[in-house]
């Protein structure tokens, strides 16, 4: 019999859910849209959708050419390339009345350009329809081919995303083909292109590294210059994914929030609850103020 750790009380939260969210709901079926929100059951959709006016949409099809062992994406064949994407996503962000959006893709290893031109046109989209709403970039490692970071930095995000998930020593058993070096590479590359966007990147915690490791995780995102880092408890999506090892405590992140600003970043949000995307609209502004 497999033992699984209990669920502590800081994370047992009611899905706040309403009618303009079904209706949300409703127009992502109609656009033949996804979103992380609702895809990954994210407990902060309420909040990000109706309050913050911020959401995450993921591109280039729902099915990923990887299988993380962390990540409830499905894998398999991925989906044939859509052009029209880009104008959906762009007409969506207004129908919701975004003030933030979040633009992410499943890793399309089939594609030479690893989808950066329909990711670029989807950035381009989204600004021309929605002048006044910042646009964040989360996208997989591409290859890790510098000409790909170029695509997408040519279309101007204002913050360039690109999670390292978990500590050094873990990597291999967590993702699937993504290496750790290759991930401080990618945010190497988007920093020498253009360092006026501000770069970010998110750590998954509870999966069995130690402090230490997480420190080192900081310090080797300093090295490449990442201003913004989230951290946040895993949460396991299926019985089939990796069990979580420990749940760190509100009082442990709220130290590791301190303690990654100490290192330099500008701005950090760490919780049980964080998410790549938590307050990503409050990023903005922390990261150009800079
Ligand atoms: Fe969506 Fe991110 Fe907000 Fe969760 S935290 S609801 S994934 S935007
Ligand atoms: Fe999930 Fe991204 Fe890994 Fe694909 S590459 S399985 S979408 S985390």
């Amino acid at each position: 019999q497999e033992e699984y750790l209990r669920k502590p009380e800081w994370l047992k939260i009611k899905l706040n859910t309403n009618d303009s969210y079904k209706g949300l709901k409703k127009l992502m079926r109609e656009k033949r849209l996804h979103t992380v929100c609702e895809e990954a059951r994210c407990p902060n959709i309420h909040e990000c959708w109706a309050e913050r006016k911020t959401a995450t949409f993921m591109i280039l099809g729902d099915v990923c050419t990887r299988a993380c062992r962390f990540c409830a994406v499905k894998t398999g064949l991925p989906n044939e390339l859509d052009w029209q994407e880009p104008e959906r996503v762009a007409e969506s962000v207004q129908v919701m009345g975004l003030k933030h959006v979040v633009i992410t893709a499943v890793a399309r290893d089939d594609l030479r350009d690893g989808g950066a031109n329909v990711f670029a046109e989807t950035v381009r989209k989204v600004r021309e329809f929605n002048p006044g709403t910042s646009i964040e970039v989360l996208p997989s490692d591409m290859g890790g081919k510098e000409e790909n970071v170029q695509t997408l930095l040519d279309a101007r995000p204002d913050i360039f995303n690109h999670n390292i998930e978990t500590v050094r020593s873990l990597t291999p058993r967590v993702r699937a083909r993504a290496t750790y070096d290759r991930t401080l590479g990618v945010l190497a590359k988007s920093k020498e292109i253009d360092p006026t966007i501000p770069t970010k990147s998110s750590l998954m915690i509870g999966l069995g590294e130690t402090k230490e490791e997480i420190l080192q995780v900081m310090d080797d995102l300093r090295s490449v210059d990442v201003d913004i880092m989230t951290i946040g408890q895993y949460l396991q999506p299926t019985k089939k994914h990796l069990k979580i090892k420990k749940y760190w405590t509100p009082e442990e992140f709220q130290e590791l929030k301190e303690i990654a600003l100490s290192k330099g970043f500008k701005h950090c949000e760490a919780g049980p609850l964080v998410r790549s995307s938590y307050h990503a609209d409050e990023q903005v502004n922390a990261a150009s103020k800079a």
